[in-house]
């Protein structure tokens, strides 16, 4: 069997892609990848989609975009896509599972990861103190000392989290001017248990089995000092989950995939939502937004597709 359409990635782009497939009556398949919901999925508080006036969290949400997809005929598989050929039309999908796909289109809505600091201690203490998602470990830093590194949202609003459970959560930033928006911002500098360190980076993470301390240097002055913390959480921004494609699609030298305004790759029919390829504005309602205009191009790519055949939309694409 041929599909008319394979999303790959389960965030809110991929699912609004699935919603509005399967309301077409494309019958889509989602293949969500290893992590259901993508990053969303790992954000305890989501505050500003719309509809939600008292908030919602990340897993709901993305509950309730699968529940909504589902009701209009969207499947779903938990597989991870290992394999894509997009030389070939129909293109070919092949995953972990052992699964081979063939699909007439593909949307590519594979989301971002969180950036490493890449300093020593980060790999083998990762889990053992280093944690990327406050959501799923803050639980175990009740009564701790936590830092939290970077000035972004994430940084922010992921420390706000924190102070549920911390006894004092460190944001250290590299400069002394933070990127996140004035209202995370004023909440985080009102909180008496936030801490600020300004201007530093950290250089080592300590532990023997467990993390308990991170050196840190002042960018300013130069001066090393140590922090003992037994929760270290990264917020250094995202990476591109994009390396499946990597000689077959053009990515920008980040590894963004390059797409023309309706989301089109160099392939007819092989499109990009969200943040494989948007690196400016990554929130979930515009990934949703990608979704749905992924979702209504796949539509007009496959009518084209019927009347026209393969070859002469290539043609036309060139
Ligand atoms: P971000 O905005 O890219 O911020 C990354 C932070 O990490 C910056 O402060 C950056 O410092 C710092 N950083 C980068 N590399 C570093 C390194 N090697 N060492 C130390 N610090 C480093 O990432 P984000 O906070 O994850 O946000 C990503 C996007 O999602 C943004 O568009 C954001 O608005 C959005 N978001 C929105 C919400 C919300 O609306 N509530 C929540 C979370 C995320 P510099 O500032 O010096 O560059």
């Amino acid at each position: 069997m041929t599909e008319n359409v394979i999303i790959i990635g389960s965030g809110p782009a991929g699912l609004t892609a699935a919603l509005y497939t399967a309301r077409a009556n494309l019958n889509p398949l989602l293949i969500s990848g290893n992590e259901f919901g993508g990053q969303i999925a790992l954000t305890n508080e989501v505050e500003n989609y719309p509809g939600f006036p008292d908030g919602i969290t990340g897993p709901e949400l993305t509950e309730l975009m699968k529940q909504q997809a589902e009701k209009f005929g969207a499947r779903f598989e938990s597989d991870h896509v290992q394999r894509v050929d997009f030389q070939t039309h129909p293109f070919v999908l092949e995953t972990e599972n052992g699964a081979r796909y063939e699909t007439k289109s593909v949307v590519i809505a594979t989301g971002a990861s969180p950036r490493r600091l890449g300093v020593p201690g980060e790999l083998e203490l990762t889990g053992r103190g280093v944690s990327y998602c406050a959501t799923c470990d803050g639980f175990f830093f009740r009564g701790k000392e936590v830092a939290v590194i970077g000035g972004g949202d994430s940084a922010l609003q992921e420390g706000l989290f924190l102070t549920r459970f911390a006894a004092r959560v460190h944001i250290i930033h590299r400069r002394s001017q933070l990127r996140a928006q004035p209202i995370l911002q004023a909440r985080a500098k009102e909180n008496p248990k936030i801490n600020f360190v300004w201007d530093s980076i950290v250089e080592k993470i300590h532990g023997d089995g467990a993390l308990d301390a991170v050196d840190l240097i002042n960018v300013r002055t130069g001066a090393a000092s140590q922090l003992p913390v037994q929760g270290l959480f990264v917020y250094i921004g995202h990476i591109p989950n994009t390396q499946l494609f990597v000689g077959q699609l053009d990515m920008d030298d980040e590894g963004y995939l390059r797409v023309n305004e309706r989301l089109h790759t160099k392939i007819p029919g092989v499109l990009a939502a969200g943040e494989a390829h948007d690196h400016i504005f990554k929130q979930a309602v515009i990934s949703a937004g990608y979704g749905s205009m992924a979702a209504m191009e796949v539509e007009k790519f496959l009518a084209d597709l019927e009347h026209q055949g393969y070859s002469a939309l290539e043609k036309a694409f060139a």
